[in-house]
């Protein structure tokens, strides 16, 4: 294996291995660093399907040709929609093996800055040094577990992201923290276990999207209504789906359109699922303990309550400082606001060749950066034979590839 490159990719989820495929097409000398699909695969759900739009869930290549539709093509497997999460990695996989073969599923532990560019340290020891680093990290280190349960076994609480089989809770009582999405489904999925789940929303209702579908699905009223990546709320998603623009927006602006695009909300397919589970709402822990084989909350309103199990479907919250292969140097050197790196054009953060893709991308490009919807555009890396020292991702043009879409903050 050499020991330089020209970029270093780290991550191999849909940003990763889209960003990757275009370089690759191009012919830049590129590493790829990450498991293939592996967030996915292991820390959401079995049974779960994506909430994002078909159109939405596209990886992202130069041709445009690697669609899902290409995919049940080639393999003769067939997708349904909502797109069930296990035929989303298995996309996953087949793109990759078509269009990033030089995927190397190996575990990067440090970033740091180098005279003549970077060093990129494996968990196995090697040292690549490289001119450009894109993060495709994921979101998987940003997991949000509120202070209440600190200290509580994980057998007895867990996060979302770390309940992959929920069947193993039938005929036990859980109660599930969350108002958003990936609450929502998860105590669906409990509920068709038959566990005994309660649904603990701190918020007074529970907001729902696609209520009405052919107010997003029926031309001409969905498409003057919602952009084709269906992130945001009416109109506003227009915006949102343009990325380049939306960053030139006034920041006050950006701000408030991204909390309204990203706040916790399920989508209307789930409702029914949900009819006989006991949805709490307005109502908060404010302390939970271990009691033998159970947790003890006590609620907001007073009351107390034993249970098997509690899951913390409390979403993530972006701050690149957790990315523990970021060395403090680095970190230092980054311009962040809150833990999000200010990215110029070509998703480039204040360290001269350090790109972000996904998530942290989310204060410079906008809420769409949060989803896996076909965000980055065909130029999402605009990258030309001899690129180094110049953007390896131009810039996102109109939106194209890569990604699905669902409020991250609720997931
Ligand atoms: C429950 C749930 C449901 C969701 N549903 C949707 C949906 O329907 N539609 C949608 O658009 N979005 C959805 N999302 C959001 C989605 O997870 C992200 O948008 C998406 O995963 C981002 O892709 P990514 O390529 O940035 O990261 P990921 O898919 O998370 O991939 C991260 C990659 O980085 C690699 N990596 C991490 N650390 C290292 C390291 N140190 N060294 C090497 N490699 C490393 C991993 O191995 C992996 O390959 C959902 C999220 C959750 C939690």
């Amino acid at each position: 294996m050499k020991a330089t490159s020209d970029v270093v990719v780290v991550g191999a989820g849909p940003y990763g291995l889209s960003a990757a495929a275009h370089l690759n097409a191009c012919g830049v000398n590129v590493r790829v660093f990450g498991e293939t699909m592996a967030f996915w695969d292991r820390n959401m759900p079995e049974g779960m399907c994506l909430r994002s739009p078909w159109e939405a869930s596209q990886l992202s290549d130069p041709a445009r040709s690697l669609t899902i539709d290409a995919f049940q093509t080639a393999t003769g497997v067939r997708v349904s929609r909502p797109i069930p999460i296990r035929r989303f990695v298995d996309y996953g996989r087949w793109f990759q093996s078509r269009a990033v073969p030089n995927v190397e599923q190996r575990k990067v532990v440090e970033i740091e800055k180098s005279t003549a560019g970077f060093r990129v340290v494996l968990a196995d020891g090697e040292a690549v040094r490289c001119g450009r680093v894109i993060i495709a990290g994921g979101i998987g280190a940003f997991a949000v577990r509120p202070p209440q349960f600190a200290g509580i076994p994980r057998d007895l609480v867990s996060h979302s992201s770390e309940q992959r089989d929920l069947t193993g809770f039938r005929g036990k009582r859980v109660v599930v923290i969350g108002g958003g999405q990936s609450a929502l489904e998860s105590a669906a999925l409990l509920h068709e276990s038959q566990a005994d789940v309660e649904l603990l929303v701190r918020e007074n209702t529970v907001q729902w999207t696609w209520q009405r579908p052919w107010l997003h699905t029926f031309r001409p009223v969905g498409a003057a209504l919602y952009a084709w990546p269906d992130v945001g709320p009416a109109f506003i998603s227009h915006a949102v789906a343009r990325p380049n623009l939306y960053r030139l927006l006034p920041r006050w602006l950006q701000d408030s359109w991204r909390a309204k695009s990203v706040r916790p909300n399920g989508v209307g397919w789930l409702k029914p699922r949900l009819r006989d589970v006991t949805i709490s709402t307005g109502l908060a822990v404010l302390s939970a303990s271990a009691r033998g084989n159970q947790v003890e909350l006590k609620l907001s309103d007073g009351s107390h309550e034993l249970v098997d199990h509690v899951l913390m479907a409390t979403g993530y919250r972006v701050d690149v400082r957790k990315y523990e292969f970021l060395s403090a140097s680095m970190v230092s050197a980054l311009r962040l606001i809150g833990g999000l790196p200010a990215l110029g054009r070509g998703f480039e953060s204040s360290v001269p060749g350090l790109h972000f893709l996904g998530a942290p991308a989310v204060w410079s490009y906008g809420p769409l950066m949060r989803f896996v919807a076909r965000s980055l555009s065909k130029s999402v890396v605009r990258a030309r034979r001899g690129i180094v020292g110049r953007p390896v991702a131009n810039a996102l043009q109109r939106p194209q590839s890569v990604a699905v879409s669902r409020g991250q903050e609720g997931q």
